[in-house]
């Protein structure tokens, strides 16, 4: 049996992994990266470039049989996939590419993206050298970078503009005050409300007509989903935002041999990297019963407990209504890191 996975981050890494020492199963892993990224600790690279080692592994690490191919992708069709370097028929695919995390601003000197390790080396240097940085959304990412900034930093002014009118809205009350208490005790200006829409040499302007100057933009705003590589499928696969449609087995809508998984379906959840990993789960076993022509198993969607750092030993748990915060999730989120790479070491 064929199977090729495309994107080898929590999903389709996992996927990989599990999979490696089966012997009837052919696996190719396509990425344009040749290793697995912890991704919920890439802030921290800001500070320490050095720590992006080690929150990589390579893939050769942990995967003896399967092949790696290291490219982007041209085209996928309901037959092949094409990389930059030849054309890879399988009986079974995933898909498990991500999202994309795009800077809707026209002029994008000076303003980052915070997707990988790479760019936070990228944007570290200018990060350690701006007096004014200005963090663009408030959400889970924003709110990180935020309390990296404001513990790790004592001579910056650090501002956040954020549409809402709290942190990180989706989740307690709670959450969103501690957040915003800690980080304004800690010297970061909040302003709620406002959508940074425009910027031109160092200066930012809000939906409102706020200017705001800043050396360095950090762009928290919004995701994107971009599978431009599946231009032959029918448009019946793609949500009106272009996520791909999933049936309850994680099926690509109308097609049986194609798992979709991670951030890039359409199942209506938060996009973490646990959901990535419990998608995994779900498609190895779906796999083995379509293999076997057993039923396939249902995924439910969760709203599992989700980990905010602020700084290295602060941090906040939520899960549904309720929302711990202090010391105690702040090691919790290291645990969490040496416990999920230390499944691929
Ligand atoms: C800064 C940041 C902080 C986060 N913090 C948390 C957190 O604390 N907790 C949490 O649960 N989640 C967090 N997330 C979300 C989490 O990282 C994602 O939900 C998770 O990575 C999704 O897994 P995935 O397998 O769908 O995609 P990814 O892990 O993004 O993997 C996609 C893979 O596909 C490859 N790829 C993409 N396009 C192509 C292409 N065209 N050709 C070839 N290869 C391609 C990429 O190189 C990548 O390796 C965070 C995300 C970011 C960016």
């Amino acid at each position: 049996m064929k199977l090729v996975i495309l994107g080898g981050g929590f999903c389709g890494a996992l996927i990989a992994r599990k999979l490696d020492k089966r012997k009837e199963i052919e696996i190719t892993l396509i990425d344009k990266k040749t290793y697995f990224e912890y991704t919920p600790s890439i802030h921290k690279v800001i500070f320490d470039p050095c720590y992006l080692q080690k929150i990589t592994i390579p893939f050769s690490y942990f995967l003896k049989r399967s092949r790696i191919v290291k490219s982007s992708l041209l085209q996928v069709t309901p037959e092949f996939v094409e990389t930059e370097k030849e054309k890879i028929d399988f009986d079974y695919l995933v898909i498990s590419t991500g999202i994309e995390y795009p800077i809707f601003l026209e002029d994008k000197k000076n303003v980052f993206t915070l997707k990988s390790g790479i760019e936070a080396v990228k944007m570290s240097a200018k990060v350690l050298d701006a007096e004014r940085i200005l963090i663009i959304g408030g959400g889970l990412i924003g709110t990180e970078i935020a309390g990296e900034l404001a513990t790790k930093t004592e001579d910056k002014r650090v501002i956040i503009v954020h549409p809402h009118d709290r942190l990180i809205e989706r989740n307690p009350v709670k959450a969103s005050h501690y957040a915003q208490n800690f980080l304004e005790k800690s010297g970061v200006q909040i302003i709620f409300g406002e959508k940074v829409v425009d910027h031109k040499d160092g200066v930012f302007i809000t939906n409102k007509g706020r200017i705001i100057e800043a050396d360095v933009g950090i762009w928290c705003a919004g995701i994107r989903w971009n599978p431009f590589f599946m231009k032959g499928f029918p448009k019946s696969v793609f949500t009106d935002k272009n996520a791909l449609k999933v049936n309850k087995y994680l099926q690509l809508k109308g097609y049986s041999n194609i798992f979709v998984g991670g951030d890039i379906n359409s199942i209506p959840e938060e996009k973490t990297a646990q959901n990535a990993e419990q998608h995994a789960h779900l498609i190895v076993k779906n796999l083995e019963r379509l293999k076997k022509n057993r039923p396939l198993i249902a995924y439910k969607p969760r709203n599992g407990p989700l980990l905010i750092s602020l700084g290295d030993w602060t941090g906040i748990m939520t899960f549904r209504r309720l929302g711990i915060t202090g010391l105690f999730p702040g090691i919790l989120k290291w645990f969490v890191e040496w416990w999920v790479l230390r499944q691929y070491k």
